[in-house]
């Protein structure tokens, strides 16, 4: 840590937030220039939108989004066309605000009209996407994955996924969205940040049990009910893979206009936080990318009314120290200095 600036060169800098530093000629720096404002909901949405154009197939994993409020009226216009030429389709739709995180701001709505037009729209842009009604459950929840992606480079790409992630569960049964339900943020947001107020949430010391899981225990025990698990990972690589060569113009561009080619400057990499769900027939659909997920691997634990302390948590330590450890060992100057 520098507090008060640095002296000497470093082989890695690990920045906090973001790239910005400009007196970094040499190493590798932690973070992407522009990766922050590449992978907010609305950019990552645009991003998304031009690919679903050009390969619609490809990018069936990221539900159909429209950008708000300057596609209100598209929004509109498609949703009562769709609901003309299939009247039985029912659809619900989930309000996300840009630049939010932990579940901020979010709502359902089950019909374009609910839309909260009332200032938060206009000073505060946002995307409404098709919301996934049939996620897979386990003991009856609803539950996300977060994935760890290193990119390593952009040029080559170079993309590395961890082997193990967290799952992150709601603390409410299921039960499909009606008018009824549709406020109930236990059972429809996984969010960790929303849950753990929700009174039910379970801290486990073990890695399979809880609020919090491994992703791997989750693999373990749908390969135990006959799914097929490789598919699904393969599915996963090719998830990220497409997501990333999606963003790849954009950060090309922040790259080059940062550290331009022929100019002395560092190589960046940067761990990204991929929030995918998984749908009942174990198609995985992104949520979105996060470019600063949180390395904590503490949790509150509330000891008496009002009173927290921070205390150890097994399951984040057994996958971020891994990531953190696999990252430093990909990215160690020594080891490209050998392999020179
Ligand atoms: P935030 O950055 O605020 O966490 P997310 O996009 O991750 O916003 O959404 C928050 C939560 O809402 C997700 O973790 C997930 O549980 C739920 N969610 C988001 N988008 C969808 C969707 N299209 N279908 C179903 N659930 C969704």
């Amino acid at each position: 840590q520098f507090p008060f600036g640095r002296r000497l060169p470093c082989d890695i800098y690990w920045h906090g937030v973001s790239f910005h530093d400009n007196n970094i000629f040499s190493g590798q720096v932690n973070k992407f220039p522009g990766m922050m404002e590449t992978v907010r909901k609305i950019t990552l949405s645009r991003a998304m939108r031009t690919m679903q154009d050009l390969f619609p197939l490809e990018y069936n994993f990221y539900p159909r989004s429209w950008i708000l409020p300057e596609e209100l009226p598209l929004f509109v216009a498609e949703v009562r066309m769709m609901k003309d030429r299939n009247p039985s389709w029912k659809p619900t739709f989930i309000v996300k605000p840009d630049g939010g995180c932990q579940g901020d701001g979010i709502y359902l709505i089950k019909d374009p009209s609910d839309i909260r037009l009332t200032g938060s729209i206009q000073s505060r842009p946002a995307v409404v996407q098709e919301y996934i009604c049939k996620p897979l459950l386990v003991d009856k929840l609803k539950f996300d994955i977060r994935l760890y992606v290193l990119l390593k480079s952009l040029e080559p790409l170079e993309i590395y996924i961890a082997k193990d992630g967290l799952s992150r569960f709601c603390t409410e049964p299921y039960q499909e969205p009606t008018l009824k339900n549709l406020h109930q943020v236990f059972m429809h947001l996984t969010n960790y940040s929303l849950n753990i107020h929700s009174g039910n949430f379970i801290h486990s010391a073990s890695v399979n049990t809880g609020s919090k899981r491994t992703f791997s225990s989750i693999l373990c025990r749908l390969s135990s009910r006959g799914a097929d698990v490789k598919k699904l990972w393969s599915d996963i690589i090719s998830l990220v893979i497409k997501t990333i060569i999606a963003l790849t113009p954009e950060l090309k561009v922040y790259y080059q206009s940062d550290i331009p080619a022929g100019k002395p400057g560092p190589t960046c990499f940067q761990i990204l936080g991929f929030d995918i769900l998984l749908m009942k027939n174990l198609k995985p659909i992104l949520l979105e990318v996060n470019a600063n997920p949180s390395m904590r691997i503490e949790h509150e634990q509330e000891l008496s009314p009002g009173v927290f302390e921070n205390v150890p948590s097994p399951v984040d330590e057994e996958v971020k120290v891994a990531v953190i450890r696999d990252t430093l060992r990909l990215v160690d100057p020594q080891k490209k200095k050998r392999k020179d």
